[in-house]
């Protein structure tokens, strides 16, 4: 490996903070490592919270959940994204639980299993109005058309204001989500409402659920700045560092970058580094901060698809190390300045960087 620019990724941070959720909340917990693992490597990180006492694992895609079983994880994995029925045959061939919300996907997916069992868990939709079933007529006929094809293992919903401490919303998806199973927590194995935010929310309160679906916290990050009262236990896991690769000194009134958007004002020392936005470091970070040796550079000119520039307070040597997310630059505000949300921070780093675990 000759490129300088990594992605570090901290076991230990993980293992912490699953560890840490499960003194908290009593339910079994699955481990949610879609997306790679929020950016962190799903293999890897897969692999840390079964270690560390998750149950169960939660991606998006089925390629996701085939992903796991090809590097040899035997954990139950449930799919959230909603397929198209011929997904099934894979599905149950592989061990892998899909989640399903109609009569119809089920009368369709049979022809796929060739006899097999595929494992579902049932998508209620009390207020994301995104994939799930609305009514206990949907619920109903979906249990009717289950026959020895299909084990209907759990139910589910999702929050979409779990972690907005004043939202009615959160309460009135809980209550809808009741009304709709009333007098069927029995007929499933798992039942389960809770994201990270939900999850640390229940901790303490006697809830019908005895699952939690944790991808946020595990990561060590906050799933609003709000929750951080109740998330302090939380240590991140995703630090991005690179090396200064070139050093030099441009006397006042010379241009940077594209656009010639930053011209030096006096004699300055502007250092290059190597990570640009085709890895994931957007342009619009021109402007944000990064760490040397403990000092806080700023970003002059645009980013570039594989550079971008600094400027340093004096001569640093070539191979100097730069921090720009991690230590003292949180991605809370990397967020921040992007006008977004740390979930999508994490995610949107490119295959091009590499990713160590120590
Ligand atoms: C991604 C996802 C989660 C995990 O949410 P976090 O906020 O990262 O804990 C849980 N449930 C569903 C359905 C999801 O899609």
């Amino acid at each position: 490996m000759f490129r300088p620019s990594r992605i570090e990724i901290d076991r230990a941070a993980i293992a912490h903070n699953i560890q840490e959720l499960r003194k908290r909340i009593p339910q079994a917990i699955m481990a949610v490592v879609k997306a790679n693992g929020y950016g962190h490597g799903a293999v890897e990180v897969a692999k840390v919270a079964l270690e560390n006492g998750a149950t169960m694992l939660g991606v998006a895609l089925l390629e996701e959940a085939i992903e796991l079983r090809d590097a040899g994880i035997s954990a139950p994995i449930l799919v959230m994204e909603a397929q198209f029925p011929d997904a099934a045959g894979v599905a149950a061939e592989r061990g892998i639980t899909l989640s399903v919300f109609s009569a119809e996907w089920l009368e369709e997916a049979k022809q796929f299993l060739n006899g097999q069992t595929l494992t579902v868990h049932i998508k209620v939709d009390t207020g994301m109005g995104r994939l799930g079933l609305r009514s206990r007529e949907e619920l109903d006929a979906m249990l009717n058309a289950a026959n020895e094809s299909f084990d209907l293992e759990g139910i589910y919903t999702h929050f979409a204001t779990a972690d907005e401490l004043g939202s009615e919303l959160y309460y009135e998806q809980q209550e809808r989500f009741e009304r709709l199973i009333e007098g069927l927590h029995d007929r499933f194995r798992y039942v389960h409402t809770s994201n990270s935010a939900g999850a640390i929310r229940m901790a303490g309160q006697d809830v019908p659920y005895n699952l939690v679906r944790v991808g946020i916290a595990m990561y060590g990050l906050y799933p609003s700045a709000e929750m951080q009262g109740f998330y302090s236990f939380l240590r991140p896991a995703f630090t991005l560092k690179s090396k200064l690769m070139h050093v030099k000194r441009l006397e006042a009134g010379q241009t940077i970058s594209y656009g010639a958007t930053y011209t030096t004002s006096t004699e300055e020392w502007i250092g290059t580094v190597p990570v640009g936005y085709a890895d994931g470091w957007l342009r619009k970070a021109s402007g944000f901060e990064v760490d040397v040796e403990g000092e806080r550079c700023p970003i002059v000119g645009r980013v570039c698809m594989d550079r971008f520039m600094i400027r340093l307070p004096r001569e640093y040597p070539v191979g100097t190390d730069v921090t720009l997310i991690g230590g003292p630059i949180a991605i809370d505000e990397l967020a921040m300045y992007l006008e977004t949300i740390n979930y999508e921070i994490v995610c949107e780093f490119t295959g091009r960087l590499p990713r160590h675990y120590v």
